[in-house]
Order: structure tokens, then sequence, then C-alpha cells
């Protein structure tokens, strides 16, 4: 089987269209999506449509309880407050309640998938050490654990008690039966890795392989967008800078 995952999409319709025409283009069975469909974009609804069409399984990020009333703004920062209150008021009462429905992890024979931690998903964490990468990989069962969250595509590796950051895009576990990975997929739609393209994993079981993918999009339409919406200045810069 070949799996594509997705994360992080954050109602930024141009990122998502050229990440599905790239994933069509390569072909796989199934795409999986790990939460934030919405929050600081201008097509929130576009995007939660689209995705709950393409989708096998979809995960609740962060922004989508808050856009849903399922959490409230207290961790958030004021730009993301901003967007995030816009988002509520343009979210159809049909794509409210689709995200509002969705699990905050799955796991299946092979994988297991959260949107922030495999460590209780609905506290929202984030693994931004190898420190908190080690504590995680106690609590999954399955050699791969794919997260999003952070927006920093990252494979992290657990081989023979050690565990590192895996320096390629692409990583096989096909010779090594030991081997766990923890892979952050990266964002689609609000990169911060300091490269503005559109970041998504491919897992193929049967080569075991895994891959990361990069994909430029329209980023000055998807800019136009969220300016003629009066998002704030810092949110539509970010995306040209990838952070
Ligand atoms: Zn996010």
């Amino acid at each position: 089987m070949r799996f594509a995952f997705i994360s992080d999409i954050h109602a930024n319709l141009e990122a998502l269209e050229a990440v599905l025409s790239d994933i069509d283009k390569k072909g796989v069975d199934e795409i999986l999506c790990l939460g934030d469909v919405v929050g600081y974009g201008a097509n929130p609804n576009e995007c939660a449509e689209i995705t709950a069409k393409r989708c096998k399984s979809v995960l609740l990020g962060n922004h989508d309880a808050v856009a849903t009333n399922l959490l409230t703004t207290q961790h958030f920062n004021v730009h993301a407050k901003i967007a995030i209150e816009w988002t509520t008021q343009t979210l159809t009462h049909a794509n409210k309640s689709f995200l509002a429905a969705l699990p905050v992890s799955k796991t299946t024979d092979i994988l297991t998938m959260a949107h922030s931690t495999p460590y209780e998903p609905g506290m929202w964490y984030y693994i931004t050490s190898l420190e908190e990468a080690a504590f995680n990989f106690q609590f999954f069962d399955t050699k791969i654990c794919l997260v999003g969250h952070t927006h920093i595509p990252m494979i992290i590796v657990l081989d023979d008690e050690e565990i590192y950051v895996h320096p390629d895009k692409q990583i096989s576990y096909k010779e090594r039966e030991d081997r766990r990975l923890l892979i952050n997929i990266g964002s689609v739609g609000q990169p911060r890795d300091r490269n503005p393209d559109s970041s998504y994993g491919i897992l193929d079981t049967d080569e075991k392989l895994f891959s990361l993918h990069r994909i430029p999009y329209d980023i000055h339409k998807a800019q136009a967008k969220m300016k003629k919406i009066k998002m704030p200045d810092f949110l539509v810069n970010r995306l040209a800078e990838g952070r």
C-alpha cells in the first residue's frame, strides 16, 4: 500500500490543490490527514470539503477544535485568535459538524497517527527536541508514528536505543527490523522551516520506504485572498518566508 499524509492545511486552498495534484501524479492508495484543516487561511470551507472528500481519514487539530468551540483560544497568540474568530464565523454548519466529530488520534496495525503527540493527543503538546521525541516513543506500539502540529518536517529514528534526526528526506526500514520512526510530515498550508513550499509525506509499506516531499504553490494568490479578508500582515507575510 502507498499512503500520502498531509497535515496543517490551515485553509490554504492553493497549497492544498498543489499538494493533491502532486499526490495524484505520484499515485497512492489512500490519503490521510493529520489535522488543522482550518485556521489562518482564506478558504476554510473549501479545504474542509476537499479534505473530507479526498482523505480516507482526517484527525482533529487544535485549530479545528477551537474553530468548532471544542477548545478555547486560551493558548493562541493574538494573530491566531483573529484568524480563528474569522474562521468560526465563516465555516458552514455542515463543515463545523464534520470537523467537530474528528478523532484526535488513530492507530492501525502498522501506524499511529496524531495531530500533536502520541502521548495525550488531546493536550496539544509539541515535539521540539529529541528528549520529547524519546518520551513519546514510549506511547505508541507500532513501528511508525506520524504527527504534524509544529509545521517542521522531520524524521526521528530510534535504532538500538539510539535516537537521532535522520539527515535525508527518505528513509528505509526494510533491512532494520528494530527501526522505529517518529515522523513530522510538516505543513501543507503554512510551512515554518524557512522553506515556503508545501510539505507532505508518502509511505510505501511494500517497499518499507517513507519520503518527505516539497511542492511550490501560488503563494501570492493565497496572500491576496488573506489580505482581502483583513488577516494580520504577520500571517500573510510568513507564507512567503516559510516561518
Ligand atoms: Zn497547525
